[in-house]
């Protein structure tokens, strides 16, 4: 009787369990600040000092941490907080430690002093990706210090090496520890909260389920050298532009389910921008240009070759072989060779009728009732992917509201993190993580 009195008790508590939000809040924000000072620049990607720190907060809370060094400096870590069911494959909670390099003279703020100003916290990587990072961590912590035993195992695997493709990070974790990740549901990065990127004057919270694919092009044309007094048709430098503007014409694209589903969850017109232009279609950005004779290459030589790079981005489904079939097809012209530069990764679309989808969007409109919450596309490329071709349900979730400004200072000299947002995000880690799923 005493015991089942006991355990009625113990489960009050743990529904009613709630974390010391002002205590939590600022561990949580002492901690992003003294991870950011950590310059734990991808190159050279050494996260031995990232991940010493993380693992220290995540050892005085009692977890066993453990530490994979998948190449010299490039350390992974992995930490399970034991579910209710343990017959159900885990929940992977993932983020990474490494950060993109920063161009110092034209940041305003040093970029790892995590300084706090305006309401942010300012630094590499406060977006991308330790703010959410840190989220996730003490969210987790918050959960086993509330006495809160989530519906499965919880696995939090921090990598190393995002920001180049994950080869010491994600993939080397999937190609030598699979049994210790394997899951099935990953919550990584992407997606986010916003009044303008998606629908003007709305709040719309995307949660990423998906993600395009990166074709990366070199056009070479070959034409004949000559003077430039005396000018030819056969100019390799001609014969490059006209393939190029050929290659951009790109035809429309099929509408995408996913974009499709957005737009009747979003019940009013999507916004008009480059972000929303780029998940709504495959697109094509010329990035680089290069010719000439000589260095520096002469004025008054007509070079033999001529060469760009075109980074193509195609929606989940779209076959990347047919694409460059029909660009080649477009192009027309035997002196221009097309080239595949990049590994494309049709990682397709995770579905949303699940379980921890329903949990996401309960908690999201916990804290923001006016908020649609709906799967949505990326037009970049994620981690997530890598676990989407394994067979998982993957999805990208930054539970924070941005405003066009902010969002668009992920990798860029004025990176920062709204403290608020920061604070509601990590509420909504930690009811995401509490339900049923
Ligand atoms: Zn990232």
């Amino acid at each position: 009787m005493k015991r089942i009195f006991l355990l009625i008790l113990a489960a009050a508590v743990s529904e009613a369990a709630e974390p010391n939000w002002p205590q939590l809040e600022k561990s949580a924000l002492d901690l992003l600040q003294r991870y950011l000072r950590i310059a734990s620049i991808n190159p050279p990607g050494d996260t031995t000092a990232a991940a010493d720190l993380l693992q220290g907060a995540l050892e005085s809370h009692g977890f066993q941490v453990r530490r994979f060094t998948a190449a010299p400096g490039y350390v992974n870590l992995l930490t399970r907080l034991p579910g209710r069911d343990r017959s159900r494959k885990p929940l992977l909670l993932m983020n990474h430690m490494d950060v993109v390099p920063v161009d110092r003279a034209a940041w305003k703020m040093d970029p790892f002093g995590a300084v706090i100003q305006d309401g942010y916290v300012w630094g590499r990587g406060a977006l991308d990706m330790k703010g959410i990072g840190i989220q996730q961590i003490l969210s987790l912590i918050a959960l086993k210090e509330a006495g809160v035993v989530p519906a499965r195992d919880i696995v939090l695997l921090i990598t190393a090496d995002e920001e180049m493709n994950g080869t010491y990070g994600i993939r080397w974790m999937i190609a030598n520890h699979w049994k210790e990740i394997d899951a099935e549901y990953v919550l990584d990065e992407g997606g986010f909260g916003t009044r303008e990127i998606l629908a003007q004057g709305k709040l719309v919270f995307g949660v990423m389920v998906g993600e395009k694919q990166s074709v990366w092009l070199r056009l070479r044309a070959k034409g004949t050298a000559a003077h430039g007094s005396q000018p030819i048709p056969d100019n390799a430098n001609l014969i490059l532009m006209r393939a190029i503007q050929r290659a951009m014409e790109l035809p429309a694209a099929q509408p995408h389910p996913v974009v499709a589903e957005m737009r009747r969850n979003i019940a009013a017109p999507l916004a008009a921008n480059k972000y929303t232009a780029a998940i709504q279609a495959n697109t094509a950005s010329l990035t680089t240009l290069q010719a000439g004779v000589g260095s520096p290459p002469k004025i008054n030589v007509i070079p033999s070759n001529s060469e760009a790079t075109l980074d193509c981005r195609l929606l989940p489904g779209v076959d990347h072989r047919e694409f460059i079939s029909e660009l080649k097809k477009r192009i027309n012209d035997p002196r221009v060779s097309v080239e595949l530069a990049s590994t494309p990764n049709d990682s397709g679309v995770s579905s949303s009728q699940t379980p921890l989808f329903e949990a996401i969007r309960a908690a999201i409109r916990k804290h923001h009732p006016e908020a649609v919450v709906t799967p949505m596309l990326v037009p970049h490329g994620t981690d997530s992917s890598n676990l989407r071709l394994k067979g998982m349900i993957a999805y990208g979730l930054t539970p924070m509201v941005l405003d066009l400004a902010t969002a668009g200072t992920m990798h860029s000299d004025a990176e920062r993190i709204p403290v608020a947002e920061f604070y509601k995000g990590l509420r909504i880690f930690f009811d995401v993580l509490k339900m049923e799923y």
